[in-house]
């Protein structure tokens, strides 16, 4: 495994001390280093995986933040390279009360966050949390499935970023799906910045979104490629993980059908907002239209 014997020495170089935050800090700063269009490096990564499944999962032995990270890290930026998207910064930090989010993309400096409670969560992830190995171990996978879901949902909207951004140089040559996601953006900030000001009284300017967030086009798609992109990675590291995660316990081959349909489906997909009467649900496409030319013209 050169990749880890890599890591331990970059580590071992750099870190001042042997506390695990400056390593797990060390192997972060590393791997963002490595450049995963190389096949060798990929099949380390992949077999760092297979070993921690292998000698971890299946023992019902605990792993340590360390362990946890660099698997994380590596999943993340062999993701973002096979994307061509190798200047995207991966940073982890604590989550503060109150913050509910999984994780997040800043378009502004073009970063993904993660969280140290989720990527590294004691209970739920690094220890085993019954003697009964195969439930220990079926419950931990399907937790590492949702930390790997949630990389890939957040990735996918740094793709969707830059196709917006690559896009916008001809504004004539857009694409319909980026046409919705742009509307769909821009009804959002606008509802945010003069949501009480133009519709009715007293309205949440956050409640566009937070009522609506499954049925923004750019979170249904988020979420779609996250679950392929999961299977992908999980069918190449191990068959039984894959099975496991794609089929009856946690059905992502079923949740990634069914976004995929409602995508092809859009116009029949409702958003719910309090700018009419009797808050009747509107077609997104049609809503998100009408955020716009009510707030623009103004
Ligand atoms: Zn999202």
């Amino acid at each position: 495994m050169d990749i880890i014997e890599d890591i331990q020495k970059y580590c071992a170089s750099k870190c001042k001390s042997n506390k695990s935050e400056e390593w797990e800090k060390g192997a972060v700063e590393y791997i963002q280093t490595l450049d995963f269009k190389n096949i060798d490096a990929r099949k380390s990564a992949e077999e760092y995986i297979q070993y921690i499944l292998a000698d971890y999962f299946a023992l019902n032995k605990e792993i340590t933040t360390l362990q946890a990270k660099v698997m994380h890290a590596l999943i993340t930026k062999m993701t973002l390279d096979k994307l061509g998207l190798n200047n995207i910064k991966i940073n982890y930090e604590n989550r503060k009360e109150g913050n509910y989010a999984e994780a997040y993309y800043r378009p502004n400096d073009d970063s993904l966050h993660f969280f140290n409670q989720n990527v590294c969560n004691p209970d739920l992830f690094l220890k085993p949390y019954s003697d009964k190995v195969d439930l220990s171990e079926k419950s931990r996978l399907g937790f590492f499935a949702k930390q790997i879901f949630v990389i890939n949902h957040e990735i996918q909207h740094a793709v969707q970023w830059k196709m917006l951004k690559d896009e916008s140089i001809d504004k004539n040559n857009i694409s319909s799906e980026n046409l919705i996601i742009s509307k769909q953006g821009i009804a959002r900030t606008l509802v945010r910045q003069y949501g009480t000001k133009y519709f009715k009284n007293g309205l949440d300017p956050e409640r566009l979104y937070k009522e609506n967030h499954d049925k923004f086009y750019y979170e249904i798609e988020a979420d779609m490629f996250g679950f392929d992109r999961t299977l992908q990675l999980l069918v190449r590291v191990s068959q039984k993980f894959y099975n496991l995660v794609k089929g009856a316990n946690y059905n992502y081959l079923e949740k990634f059908n069914n976004r995929k349909n409602q995508l092809e489906n859009y116009s029949f997909v409702m958003w719910k907002h309090d700018t009419n009467p009797n808050n009747m649900e509107v077609s997104a496409n049609h809503k998100a239209s009408l955020i716009i030319d009510t707030v623009l013209p103004n």
